[in-house]
Formats: structure tokens, C-alpha cells, sequence
């Protein structure tokens, strides 16, 4: 594929800052550096050297500003193609005057995305890892920036090749026989066919099992702080947030509305949401917030029920046992470092018990520990982990393993046509992983949700 325009963009975020990077890309990139950038040194610019110099309106004759600068020839680029970057003062107005003078050379302003969706077009990349790079700049946790890394390094489109490998073979073996019925061929060789696609369907049930951990590794999880009024969810809040996020007050009702903060517990990104207290009110108000509790609790991915250890279970902590009653839930014994009373009716429909006092911290860390224990397993070393991650590559592959599925079904009546378009269906799912089956309306969507210069 080759792409005729050169498009730039500020590739550094919006605002001021130490160095902003004007980057362009396209057949006119070498023209940009030669006509805006003045080199200190004779010589010009060196394709992977950066230069020091200055950037020059000509126009106005006016030095905008010093910066460094270095050319790529294509393909040794990102994008594959010709590449400049103006490493100039970071401030907004500098950025702004150095993009306008770039653009004043017949370049256009950059998409969305724009470079890395060149460098998938280009053939430098594939879907996978274009989607890696910005789960990369994403990333708030060091499982889900190590899962990405994998996959930006080639680890989940070396296993899609592996499929794809598989189904085309079974598809080639398929074909021949349609090709050659009478040929010496012989017969149809249905050992090494239906090898071959078991082969795939398994290799796509493991990767479709690894959806869940992709997930929850990418994105974190919900987990829902609940309990009665003044049972200590806000302290808890604050004790796992590490600050005064929450009001902690000792009257009853004081957080009438979803608190939400991000939070990282060993290495598993965690969006704590901390609720009004669950219980009968004539408030409307505070019924307003319970309700949203409420309808907080199926989407979560888990909840953190907190009960006030220290006194005797009532009617509003049976509330809760209700609310939660069949959900992955932890039962929190807070305040233990008063004297006990509370015991549980039943204990058995929480996950594990884990007793804490938020008002000193005690036993914090270990709560934390067993929540990411539960949703990280740490199978094995991370460097090699490869999850889905993304529910589009969970679709595709459910597109995949359904026509495999079909298959499996039209195999006894040997209905070879039938068959071909069954495996071509399946290699169209996996493919579409890659990014070896696309249209433009997919990269679209892909790229818009990029940021402008990546
Ligand atoms: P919420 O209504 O469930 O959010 O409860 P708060 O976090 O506002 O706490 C209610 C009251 O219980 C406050 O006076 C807290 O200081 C107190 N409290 C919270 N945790 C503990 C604890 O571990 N031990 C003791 N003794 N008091 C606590």
C-alpha cells in the first residue's frame, strides 16, 4: 500500500511542557526539514541522526525557535515512510507556530491515529499490535503495560498465524480433492483435515478462555463498596485510596452519591466505587442514592460488603445480605479493634471473610492482596503471557469457532463445498484479528478512538 500525502501532527500532549515533537510523515517529510529546519552544522540532516539547529519562517524572516530534529527514511520509520520530528520548546504557542509553518509546506493536519494506522497499511505492524500501542499509552498498571508490550512485540499474531496456518492447510487439502475428484489424490484425507481443525479449534477455545484475565488485566475491575450507614465504608475508601477522598462522619446517610476513584492494588488496576449506605429510608434524597447502589451491584465485579463488627447484626445489615446474596462478594469485619459482636447468619454466601479496622488501617494490605490474588491468577511469567484483552478479538474468534463448529457438523455428509466455505468463514474470523481481513469502516473505528500524532 502506498499513500501519497504527507500528514503531521504535535505527537507531545496539549498544554506546555519541556520539548514538543511536531512529527510528519509522508513524501514530503524531507522537503519540511530541508525548507524549516536550519542545521548549526553543515551537512544536513542524516537519516536516524538527530541535528541541532534552528526552525526559520522564511516568510517572516524569523527564527521561531532552536530544536533538534531527525529524519527517518522510509522504511526504517514507524510509519514506514519518509519521517520527520521537530523536537522544539514545549510550549503550546511554539508547537502551534512550528505545526503552522510545517503545514505551510503542503502538508495536512494528521487524523486520529493516523501514523499508526500508516504503519499497519504499510505492512509494519499488524491490527494487534496497532491496538497494542495504544493500550501501551493506556496502560495504568504494570500487568496490563507487560500485556501489552507482548502483544505490540508479535505474541498474539504469532498464535493467530498459527491457526491461520492450520485452517488454510485443511482448507487446501479440502480444495484440492474439489479441484481434482478423480486425480490420484485418491481420497479425501480426512485424518489430516480434521486434525488440522481440531487443531484450530482448540488453539481458539484457549485463546476465548483467556478473555477473562485479558480483561481484567486491560481494564481492572469494579468492585463496590457496600454496607449499612456508618458501617465504615467511607474510612475504608480512604484507607485503600491512601487520602481523604470520601467525608467520614458519624451521622448516618452522609454519601448520598457514587464516589469513584481508580486505585492500583498489586499491580491490578481497581475502580472503587464507594456507595450510599443500603437502608430503609423516607429520604428522598438518600432513597435516590440507594437505588443507584443498588442498581450498581450486577455490574460490578466485585463487592466489598462491610459490616460493623462491633455491634449486633440488625434488620439493615440483613439488607445487605439480600442485596448481595448470590454475587462475588467479600463480607469486611471493620473495626475490629473494638470488642466483637457481630456474627454472620450466613457466612457462606461471601467468597472469604476479611477483617480490617479502616480507622487504624489494620489489615488493609492483606484485603488488597486477596482481591488481586482472585483476579490475577500470576499464571506463570508475565513476559510470556498472551490474553485477549479486546472484545473485538473475542467476537472474531467467536465468528471463527461457530463456523468451526458448523463444520464439525457438515463433515459426515462430506459436502465439500459446504465444507470450503465453512473453513474460509472461520479463516475470515481469525484473519479479521490481524487485520488480514479489514474494511475501511473497522480501521475507522480503531483509529478514531487513537490520539492525534500516534
Ligand atoms: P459509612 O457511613 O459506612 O461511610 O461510615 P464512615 O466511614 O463514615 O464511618 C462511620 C463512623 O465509624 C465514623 O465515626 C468512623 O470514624 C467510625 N469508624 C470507621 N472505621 C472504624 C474502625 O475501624 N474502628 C472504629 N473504632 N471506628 C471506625
Amino acid at each position: 500500500m502506498y499513500i501519497h500525502d504527507t500528514i503531521a501532527a504535535v505527537s507531545t500532549p496539549p498544554g506546555n511542557g519541556g520539548i514538543g515533537i511536531v512529527r510528519v510523515s509522508g513524501d514530503l517529510a524531507a522537503h519540511v526539514g530541508i525548507t524549516l529546519f536550519k542545521p548549526v552544522k553543515n551537512g544536513g540532516l542524516v537519516s536516524h541522526r538527530f541535528s541541532f539547529g534552528t526552525i526559520y519562517d522564511s516568510a517572516h524572516d524569523q527564527v521561531v525557535d532552536e530544536a533538534m530534529a531527525v529524519f527517518m527514511r522510509g522504511p526504517h520509520s514507524y510509519t514506514r515512510e519518509n519521517l520527520l520530528e521537530l523536537h522544539c520548546h514545549g510550549g503550546w504557542l511554539v508547537v502551534e507556530r512550528v505545526l503552522a509553518l510545517v503545514l505551510s509546506c503542503g502538508v495536512r493536519l494528521a487524523e486520529a491515529g493516523e501514523f499508526t494506522r500508516r504503519a499497519f497499511l504499510n505492512g509494519r505492524i499488524d491490527l494487534t499490535q496497532a491496538e497494542a500501542v495504544m493500550d501501551i499509552i493506556a496502560s495504568e498498571s504494570d500487568s496490563a503495560l507487560q500485556l501489552a508490550q507482548n502483544i505490540r512485540g508479535g505474541a498474539l499474531s504469532q498464535r493467530i498465524d498459527a491457526i491461520r496456518g492450520l485452517l488454510l492447510q485443511a482448507l487446501a487439502l479440502v480444495e484440492a480433492y474439489i479441484d481434482f475428484p478423480d486425480d490420484d489424490l485418491g481420497h479425501l484425507d480426512s485424518v489430516a483435515i480434521l486434525k488440522a481443525v481440531d487443531d484450530a479449534r482448540q488453539q481458539i477455545a484457549e485463546l476465548l478462555a483467556s478473555f477473562e484475565e485479558g480483561r481484567v488485566i486491560r481494564d481492572g475491575i469494579a468492585v463496590l463498596i457496600v454496607g449499612k450507614p456508618n458501617a465504615g465504608k467511607s474510612s475504608l475508601l480512604n484507607r485503600l485510596l491512601n487520602e481523604n477522598r470520601a467525608i467520614v462522619t458519624h451521622i448516618p446517610g452522609t454519601t448520598r452519591d457514587i464516589i469513584e476513584q481508580k486505585v492500583n492494588f498489586e499491580g491490578l488496576t481497581v475502580r472503587l466505587l464507594d456507595t450510599a449506605g443500603i437502608r430503609h429510608t423516607e429520604d428522598p434524597v438518600e432513597r435516590e442514592g440507594i437505588s443507584r447502589t443498588l442498581a450498581q451491584i450486577p455490574l460490578a465485579d466485585l463487592i466489598l460488603a462491610v459490616f460493623d463488627a462491633s455491634a449486633d447484626f440488625t434488620s439493615e445489615d440483613q439488607l445487605i445480605l439480600d442485596a448481595v446474596a448470590g454475587r462475588r462478594a467479600i463480607a469486611i469485619m471493620n473495626k475490629c479493634d473494638l470488642p466483637r459482636q457481630l456474627s454472620l447468619p450466613d457466612p457462606a454466601l461471601f467468597l472469604e471473610t476479611v477483617t480490617i479496622a479502616a480507622l487504624s488501617g489494620h489489615g488493609i494490605d492483606h484485603l488488597k492482596q486477596r482481591v488481586s490474588a482472585r483476579f490475577l491468577a500470576g499464571s506463570g511469567d508475565s513476559r510470556d503471557r498472551v490474553a485477549l484483552s479486546r472484545a473485538r478479538h473475542r467476537d472474531a474468534l467467536e465468528v471463527a469457532a461457530r463456523h468451526l463448529a458448523t463444520f464439525g457438523d457438515n463433515f459426515g455428509e462430506q459436502n465439500l463445498e459446504l465444507l470450503a466455505l465453512d473453513l474460509r468463514g472461520a479463516l475470515d474470523g481469525v484473519g479479521s484479528v490481524t487485520g488480514q481481513v479489514v474494511n475501511d469502516e473497522l480501521l475507522d473505528l480503531i483509529f478514531s478512538s487513537f490520539c492525534i500524532g500516534k
